[in-house]
């Protein structure tokens, strides 16, 4: 069981719960001199490992995110703002969510 984080209202047993992404941050990965193994075949059809550099780059990670039942998930995804009483009545916009 667990209280959504929109409504404030808690949930029956056995409710699914979602997790909602609220605030998303962007996310450098640094490169990794030998991060990774790789299999190879040589010339003598030996089996040998190789290891090869993870090029990093760059992403999205979530800062922020709460957890609603499916009713409020509902009303996000179909673009309705809400307004979070969890998080001192802040606005909830769905923008996040079609990235
Ligand atoms: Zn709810």
């Amino acid at each position: 069981m667990y209280i959504c984080q929109i409504c404030a209202k808690t949930s029956k047993p056995h409710q699914p719960s979602f997790r909602l992404p609220v605030e998303l941050r962007k996310k450098k990965y640094p490169f990794r001199k030998e991060a990774k193994f790789v299999r190879k075949i040589d010339k003598k059809k030996r089996r040998k490992k190789e290891k090869i550099p993870d090029p990093g780059g760059r992403g999205m990670e979530i800062a922020r995110e709460l957890t609603v039942c499916q009713w409020c998930r509902d009303r996000v995804l179909r673009g309705q703002a809400l307004r979070c009483r969890a998080a001192g009545g802040e606005a909830l916009g769905s923008e996040i969510l079609k990235e």
